[in-house]
């Protein structure tokens, strides 16, 4: 155990439990500077506000994981693996499916730490200095919480760089597959290659909104932007759209879509286009009838706002464009730094260049198996907007 001192006055943030010490805000360390050890928070006026996981090349040098006096032990870690799997098991608000976030990060008071379940098999994500110190223990906590035969660990090699810890892919235990794992999720099937695909292999993250999209699409032509392995495009097809124009950049991924939608290939007229979405917008006049358009993280850093901005209007303008007459747009943004707010104001901007009115009908998020902590806002990505133009 370390003690790690604060400034004046900058107690503030962990008085309000947000699990973040930044490096401005210490004064001093004493005692041993172990990567990953408990560290004791300390107020500048001596009291202890707190325990996290010390991280000494980190911007973010504590993960709290538990305010007040009391010192906790790494049990600690292994019960909120164990109640986070818990609250999955049969939650109605994930619903039916066999691929899920288990454990997210600060989100379930795990910071460091995320647990994606695809059928039978775990990925998992270590990327902190304390949860790297603890991968045995975490191993064991998932093992008995959940009695998966393998898991994978996947790392994110950026955030492995800036905590200072070794990048690691491979086995945590049994043997991970390497051919894709097929999922179900509600009656939509895919496959998931958990070695290789973008984030863990699956956008888990965006289920509810492909519920919806497989809702709206009875006899809509649909337009799917960004697609990768056609997530929505599956759950439109599910759902009876008239004809769907797949449109994503990786040859990978599009494959992949095309085989998902194989079983609709004779029924649905398919168009897949690897390209690249915006100049598809631009190019390809339609009309559609439902737009998705969910682009990659246009916002990474703050000082990317503006530019972001710029670009998801124009991505939306052009969209707004190729709609039909009361065409739906789902539109996402999955930068923390375009909120709710900035991106209805986005919205609005096209729907004036577009010279179309267009209405507000749902805000959406993540789903409940990737909990928002009230204490930690920054855990807040996903924004998408249904708008009808
Ligand atoms: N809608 C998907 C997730 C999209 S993630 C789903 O629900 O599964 C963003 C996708 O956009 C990635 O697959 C990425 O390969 C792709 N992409 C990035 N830049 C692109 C571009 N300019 N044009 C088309 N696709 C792009």
């Amino acid at each position: 155990m370390l003690d790690v001192f604060l400034k004046p006055t900058r107690d503030r943030s962990a008085r309000r439990r947000h699990p973040w010490v930044l490096s401005g805000a210490v004064d001093r360390v004493e005692g041993g500077e172990e990567p990953g050890a408990w560290a004791r928070v300390v107020s500048a006026e001596g009291e202890t506000l707190g325990f996290g996981h010390w991280s000494p090349q980190s911007q973010i040098r504590v993960r709290l994981l538990a305010f007040g006096s009391e010192a906790p032990s790494d049990d600690l870690i292994a019960e909120r693996i164990e109640r986070a799997v818990a609250r999955r098991a049969g939650d109605p608000l994930v619903g039916d499916t066999n691929a899920m976030r288990l454990v997210n990060s600060e989100g379930d008071e795990l910071p460091g730490l995320v647990v994606d379940r695809y059928a039978d098999v775990l990925v998992v994500r270590l990327s902190t200095a304390g949860m790297d110190a603890r991968r045995d223990l975490v191993v064991d906590a998932l093992r008995r919480a959940t009695g998966a035969p393998a898991a994978l660990e996947r790392p994110d090699a950026q955030a492995a760089r800036r905590e200072g810890i070794p990048v690691h892919q491979g086995p945590l235990w049994g043997d991970p597959p390497k051919d894709p794992i097929a999922i179900r999720e509600r009656a939509r099937a895919y496959r998931v290659d958990i070695g290789g695909g973008q984030k863990t292999g699956f956008y888990l993250d965006q289920r509810d909104a492909r519920d919806l999209v497989q809702a709206l699409a009875p006899g809509r032509r649909v337009l799917d932007l960004f697609a990768y392995t056609g997530g929505f495009s599956v759950a439109a097809a599910h759902g009876g759209a008239q004809s769907i124009a797949v449109v994503e950049s990786s040859v990978e991924a599009i494959e992949t879509a095309e085989r998902h939608l194989e079983p609709w290939a004779a029924a649905i007229p398919l168009r897949f286009s690897r390209d690249d979405a915006f100049g598809f917008a631009r190019r390809v006049a339609g009309p559609w009838d439902l737009i998705v358009v969910d682009p990659p993280p246009l916002a990474r850093r703050s000082g990317d706002v503006d530019r972001a901005a710029r670009a998801y209007k124009d991505l939306l303008l052009w969209t707004l464009k190729r709609a039909a007459p009361d065409a739906l747009v789902l539109s996402f943004s999955c930068s923390h730094h375009i909120g709710p707010d900035l991106f209805r104001k986005i919205a609005f901007g096209a729907s004036l260049d577009a010279e179309r009115p267009v209405q507000v009908l749902r805000e959406l998020g993540a789903p409940a198996d990737h909990p928002v902590a009230l204490d930690h806002p920054e855990g807040r990505y996903l924004t998408g907007l249904l708008l009808r133009a």
